[in-house]
């Protein structure tokens, strides 16, 4: 069925929310609880399928479930507060990679202030971590997917692609130690950060939509169209590739490294993609640029729900097609 239809599937047999509430579909469900509203996601790691033991520490994983559940959180608008974690360990797994695994989730949940509140453990054939997270918005509004007009600047966090660039580097048993580039990239797949504190400064600036970047550009792009029923606009050249990529592309010259493709289509970069008023792009940026964080116009929305495009490609085909369908472009 594919992960997509699989959780269509599910959703319709579990019915709608409530009226005020959102479930599936967000990047976080927003729920009413004690006349508060809270933001509460999971999301699973499964050794083999998210992260490969042969060059991911345990240290790694924890790290990388707080960061990639904080990441939900902050694209709702919100301020991830607390955790609970549920391990499934084969037995022969060692004492000292279940600490090193605990080491991550305690460095990342005291960068995002998360409280890690308890869990669980079973025995299965491969490690997995599944985490949830409860969190508050910052202000009165959570931010949705849905909610763009036409005309709304979209724009991004950061660059993409480096979390793409460094899971091939890491995966081809290649050295990244001895390059400042290829190892930034290999932490950008080790060790995702979540913008929460961007999202805290972006939400002054009332973003009309926004989500996180976790599928690749194409696809979260698609999402965040689909949700809002519009079409839009991308130019490919404003893409923010991440520049650490041509170093990579340099050494697999005679390879597949196409640094817009990775940028297009690899995926778990974790940076934050929104629509704003066209006016507010400036203010965006230099807001985000006290916090180092680059912020770059891709485009715009537009009316057209049949024209979604980045350049001359079309987005569903580009989000169907996968890693070869730009190359020939
Ligand atoms: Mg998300």
């Amino acid at each position: 069925l594919g992960e997509s239809a699989l959780i269509e599937r599910i959703a319709a047999r579990i019915g709608p929310a409530p009226r005020g509430e959102t479930w599936s579909g967000d990047d976080a469900a927003v729920l009413p609880f004690s006349g508060r509203t809270i933001l509460y996601t999971t999301d699973v790691m499964v050794e083999g399928v998210d992260f490969d033991r042969a060059y991911c520490s345990g240290t790694d994983v924890g790290f990388k479930s707080v960061a990639i559940n904080a990441s939900d959180i902050a694209a709702m608008g919100g301020a991830p507060r607390h955790a609970v974690a549920a391990l499934s360990l084969p037995p022969e797994t060692s004492v000292s990679f279940v600490d090193a695994m605990v080491d991550g989730v305690v460095e990342a949940s005291k960068r995002w202030s998360i409280g890690v509140a308890g869990g669980d453990i079973s025995r299965a054939h491969e490690v997995s971590m599944a985490m949830a997270m409860i969190g508050a918005p910052f202000g009165d509004a959570v931010v949705h997917r849905s909610g763009a007009k036409a005309g709304d600047a979209l724009c991004v966090t950061g660059h993409l692609g480096g979390a793409g660039g460094g899971l091939k580097a890491l995966s081809r048993g290649i050295d990244v130690t001895g390059s400042a580039a290829l190892a930034g990239l290999a932490a950008r797949h080790l060790r995702p950060s979540a913008r929460v504190v961007e999202a805290k400064r972006l939400c002054e600036l009332h973003p009309t939509a926004m989500i996180d970047v976790s599928d690749g550009l194409a696809v979260d792009l698609w999402h965040l169209m689909d949700a809002s029923g519009t079409g839009c606009d991308v130019d490919p050249a404003a893409v923010p590739v991440d520049p650490r990529l041509a170093e990579l592309a340099d050494l697999l010259s005679d390879d597949t490294i196409d640094p817009l493709d990775l940028a297009l289509l690899g995926g778990e970069d974790f940076e934050l993609l929104f629509r704003i008023d066209p006016d507010k792009v400036g203010r965006a940026q230099t807001a985000l640029a006290e916090l180092g964080c680059a912020v770059t116009r891709l485009g715009s929305v537009t009316e057209n729900v049949s024209e979604r495009r980045i350049g001359d490609h079309d987005l569903e085909e580009l989000k169907e097609a996968g890693w070869d369908h730009l190359r020939t472009g």
